[in-house]
Formats: structure tokens, C-alpha cells, sequence
């Protein structure tokens, strides 16, 4: 790899590591340790927010944490993010995009295969779509079924990374289209907000109180839960908060993937090869 190859911003490819924004002979040249695949979603978030807000947080954070991870030494891979996930409890809406469970478990595996074949063992789903999650740690025990022992693979959120004992910046509680969501997309792509039509909108609760403590898992018809698509409080979401919010994850998210990459494969991974 020549180190002088060049972005136009002025970033050296080497510490790139975004896939499609690589030639064949620096992928070659590339050798990459860890490969981050980011999990989105198309679907809608009320009438402030654009249907690839999940797309848009899990390849922003993906990309600003494998950045961050490469200058800092690391060869972590960016894969182009699937903009297409789990989505059978929003059918009441328009064209929310979707794929069947099994489909998502599958190309997942597939993913891990792949990567296998090229000679990568740590593998991190990045996921930004609450739909995804039950598929995404059905693929995992899949996957460790396949591979133990020869490709190590897991899977979170950028939220995963928030600092142990951060306060909490966000006015709501909303896992769809409210304070966070909002806030982080004014700060990632503010185009998308249509900030006029940011309003405080009620999430609707069970008639059966034992399902409102959120210890019982169960698939939420999205449209009862949230009629607008939306729930929470977009009208109190900045950019300011979005963009201390994300940093502090990315920052977390990078030095995971900087140790991840730095250490040493071996069948035992990530247990030590030494331990019996
Ligand atoms: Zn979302």
C-alpha cells in the first residue's frame, strides 16, 4: 500500500477501511483484522423523520468509529451497511421495507461464511433497528455453532458504547423517532429532519398493565404502540446532544474495536490461549 494515497479530504486510504470506497489493490494490500457490518432499517419515523434514520445511524456510526479505530493503528473493515431488516409488526404502515426473520438470520450466516473464507475471524454486527435483534442473536448462536473457534463474532448497538455513569441527555424514553433518534440524525445528516414537524406525540400502553413493565417480551403491533410511527419527545432533540451523544459512543465503540483488533487470534479467542 502506498501511504500517500489520498481521499479528497486528505485521509490516506490505509486508514480508510470503508469497503466500497476502496480499489481491489488496497483491499489486498488492506489485510483487515476485524470486519463491522452495519444493520439498518427503511421504515417510517413519523412525520419528522426520513425512513432511513436507522440506515443512517448504524453506517454513521460505524463509519465514524472504524475511521477513528484505523488512524489509531487498527485494520478494522467497513462492510456496506444492510439497509433492510425485520419489520412484520409494521405492516399497517406504508412501504415499510422488510424481510422475513429467517432471511436476516440467513444472510447473516452468510456473512460470517463469507468472511471466513477470507481469512477474517472477528466479525461485529452493528445494529441500529430494534426488529433486528432477535434474528441478529439467533445468526450469532448460528454462527458459533458453525465457527467456534475459527471466527469469533458478536453484535451491538453505538448505544452500547455510551460511558458507564454518562447522564442521560434524552427528554423520553422512545426506542423509535423521538429525542435520541432525532437528536442524532440533526447532528449526522440534518437534511432529514423536518424540524417543523418535530411534535411531542403519546406512545399508547397495554390494556393488560403486566405487559408494561417491560420484563415480558412480546412483538409490539408498532401501529397500536405508536399510530403516528413516531413516540416521545423530537420537538426537545438538538444537534448539540446528538453530536456529544454519538462522539462519546463512537469513542467507545473505536477503542473496542482498536483492542479487538490488536489481539492475537487463537482458537480460544477471546478467552485466553493460554487457560485451560
Ligand atoms: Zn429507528
Amino acid at each position: 500500500m502506498s501511504e500517500n494515497k489520498k481521499f479528497p479530504n486528505g485521509e490516506s486510504v490505509k486508514a480508510s477501511g470503508k469497503l466500497e470506497e476502496m480499489t481491489i489493490d488496497e483491499v489486498r494490500d488492506f489485510q483487515a483484522e476485524v470486519a463491522v457490518f452495519p444493520l439498518g432499517s427503511t421504515e417510517p419515523h413519523g412525520p419528522h423523520l426520513a425512513y432511513g434514520t436507522d440506515t443512517v445511524i448504524a453506517s454513521g456510526g460505524a463509519g465514524a468509529a472504524v475511521r477513528e479505530a484505523n488512524s489509531r493503528g487498527a485494520r478494522v473493515l467497513e462492510l456496506p451497511c444492510l439497509p433492510i431488516g425485520n419489520n412484520v409488526n409494521f405492516k399497517a404502515y406504508p412501504l415499510a421495507c422488510r424481510i422475513r426473520v429467517e432471511t436476516l438470520e440467513a444472510v447473516l450466516c452468510d456473512m460470517a461464511d463469507f468472511l471466513r473464507e477470507e481469512a477474517i475471524r472477528k466479525l461485529v454486527f452493528l445494529n441500529a433497528h430494534g426488529g433486528n435483534v432477535a434474528a441478529l442473536q439467533a445468526a450469532l448462536r448460528r454462527i458459533h455453532d458453525r465457527h467456534a473457534g475459527e471466527l469469533f463474532a458478536c453484535g451491538c448497538s453505538i448505544s452500547a458504547f455510551r460511558k458507564r455513569g454518562s447522564p442521560e441527555v434524552f427528554n423520553d424514553h422512545s426506542p423509535h423517532a423521538g429525542d435520541y433518534e432525532t437528536s442524532l440524525v440533526l447532528h449526522l445528516a440534518p437534511g432529514l429532519v423536518r424540524r417543523e414537524r418535530s411534535v411531542p406525540t403519546a406512545m399508547v400502553e397495554p390494556d393488560l398493565a403486566g405487559l408494561g413493565n417491560g420484563a415480558i417480551q412480546w412483538v409490539k403491533p408498532w401501529h397500536e404502540f405508536m399510530p403516528a410511527s413516531c413516540g416521545g419527545r423530537p420537538d426537545l432533540a438538538t444537534e448539540e446532544k446528538g453530536r456529544e451523544y454519538f462522539e462519546d459512543c463512537v469513542r467507545g465503540f473505536a477503542d473496542f474495536l482498536v483492542e479487538l483488533s490488536a489481539a492475537p487470534w487463537h482458537p480460544r479467542f477471546p478467552y485466553s490461549a493460554a487457560s485451560q
